[in-house]
């Protein structure tokens, strides 16, 4: 299923580096702005100190006692300044002495607010009553003896249109820097993602006939190339995996085959001709030790399948090793007197086992099995149980069998590996109870391995977890 364009990480990338980079200019216009802003009205308040002080000097007092102005004296009249200046004087008492053209009726504050202009300029921020925002600077001053109080204000007009302009100069481009930025981030996300196309290509190719296939590793592509191994691994994981399985459902059908055709050709020899009762007895007694082989193997293979699909619930206790050992050798008995066989336990009889009985004892019956099948007539099985550190112990299992090749001893553990086949088929072997032995040990969380003295019978020896004092 193709996946809406708007979902793929191409757009999703080009999206959120366009949407980054339009909040981060915007977050920078509107710091700029503010700090161009605050820098304006700093000027505008140092302009009207300085004015204040140029004004200052320029007012005298008529004949009539009115407060007049020199407008003419100072050497720019047209200068912008001069002409926004709003200008007004008042006596202490607030009488209002002088207000310029510009300022008309407006007033620039109608009470004089308390310490305002001693000690200094002070300046502040004003609503003229028109809705003019200016800046205000006053001081008290003497004139002509007389003490009065003069503010010089200007408006903020002049610096928000510029405030405008300049915010103007850095959003309008925006669009256009983000559309920039859109295209050129499109084109590198699909350049970064372009490996993973090809390697999403590769995969679609991969099926379960085609698992030797792998993706390409380009080192060059850094996170992707690691991606590209950990699915080779993967892949190699399931190639491995499906080989087992292919080679196990072979090895199972071929198993399968040996004793059903020995029970269809022992039938077919038996129909063919006329046989005695005796006769029939035999063919018989045969057909019955074929299918009793069978339903061995398909008991081990159930036993298998229900391991590998992790069904098996244990159910662990703590019993002792002795009492495990004693009950598997009960079930050979007859065999071992069949065969003159010695069956002999030594070592430490205390040693407890912490696992499942079940399993644990399936597993041990095998191996004991497997002592008295490959051991000669008379010969002498001897277990051997040991502790080792605080909290395992050992059972070793040893026979006077002809041992196993030291080629072979990993692999007995393998399903169906045989050192004999044509011997171990001869006994009733199916190939499969040392792994299944193992897989029981193993999932008791112990271990399973051969010490072995070639040509000299072999040594098992399973390590589980154990004490070596009955616990009280
Ligand atoms: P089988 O049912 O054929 O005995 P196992 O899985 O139990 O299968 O054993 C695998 C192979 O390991 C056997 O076919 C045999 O060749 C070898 N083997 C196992 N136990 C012994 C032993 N005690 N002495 C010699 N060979 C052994």
């Amino acid at each position: 299923m193709i996946s809406p364009r708007w979902r793929h990480i191409r757009t999703k990338l080009t999206l959120w580096h366009m949407l980054m980079l339009g909040v981060i200019l915007l977050i920078y216009s509107a710091s700029a702005s503010a700090l161009l802003l605050r820098h304006l009205r700093t000027q505008l308040v140092r302009h009207a100190i300085q004015d204040l002080e140029t004004v200052e000097g320029l007012f005298y007092f008529t004949s009539t006692g009115r407060l007049g102005f020199h407008e003419d004296y100072h050497n720019h009249p047209e200068s912008r300044e001069v002409l926004e200046r709003l200008l007004e004087v008042r006596s202490p008492d607030g009488e209002v002495l002088f207000r310029n053209t510009l300022l008309g009726n407006r007033s620039l504050g109608d009470q004089i607010l308390p310490q305002e202009g001693s000690g200094g300029y002070s300046p502040r921020e004003k609503i003229l009553a028109d809705g003019t925002k200016v800046q205000i600077v006053s001081r008290r001053h003497l004139i002509a003896g007389q003490p009065t109080l003069i503010r010089v204000a200007y408006s903020e007009a002049p610096i928000w249109q510029h405030f405008r302009e300049e915010l103007m100069v850095l959003i309008i481009p925006l669009p256009f820097v983000l559309a920039i930025a859109g295209v050129a981030g499109s084109f590198l996300a699909k350049r970064a993602l372009q490996p993973m196309q090809q390697m999403a290509r590769r995969a679609e190719e991969i099926t379960g006939d085609r698992l030797h296939s792998r993706l390409p590793i380009n080192e060059a592509d850094g996170e992707l190339a690691d991606l590209a191994r950990v699915f080779n691994g993967m892949l190699g994981r399931l190639e491995q995996s499906f080989e087992q399985l292919r080679r196990f459902t072979s090895d199972a059908s071929h198993e399968l085959r040996t004793p059903l055709t020995a029970i269809r050709s022992v039938g077919e020899v038996g129909l063919r001709k006329e046989v005695t009762p005796a006769e029939y007895r035999d063919i018989i007694g045969s057909m019955l030790e074929e299918s009793n082989r069978l339903t061995r193997l398909v008991d081990s293979l159930l036993t298998i399948s229900r391991a590998d699909a992790g069904q098996l619930v244990l159910q662990p206790s703590t019993f002792p090793a002795i009492h495990l050992v004693r009950d598997c050798a009960s079930l050979f008995e007859v065999l071992l007197e069949e065969r003159g066989q010695h069956f002999v336990v030594q070592g430490d009889e205390t040693l407890q086992v912490y696992g499942d009985w079940l399993l644990l004892r399936q597993a041990l019956l095998n191996v004991i099995h497997n002592a008295i099948k490959y051991s000669p007539n008379g010969g002498e099985i001897v277990v051997t149980l040991g502790h080792l550190g605080l909290d395992r112990i050992s059972i070793s299992i040893e026979d006077s069998g002809p041992g196993i090749p030291l080629q072979d001893q990993e692999k007995v553990f393998d399903r169906f590996y045989r050192v004999d086949g044509a011997r171990s088929r001869e006994t009733g072997g199916t190939g499969l109870g040392l792994s299944i032995t193992k897989w029981a040990v193993e999932s008791n969380g112990g271990s399973i391995s051969t010490v072995n003295v070639e040509g000299a019978g072999c040594i098992f020896r399973i390590e589980l977890p154990g004490q070596a004092k009955a616990i009280s």
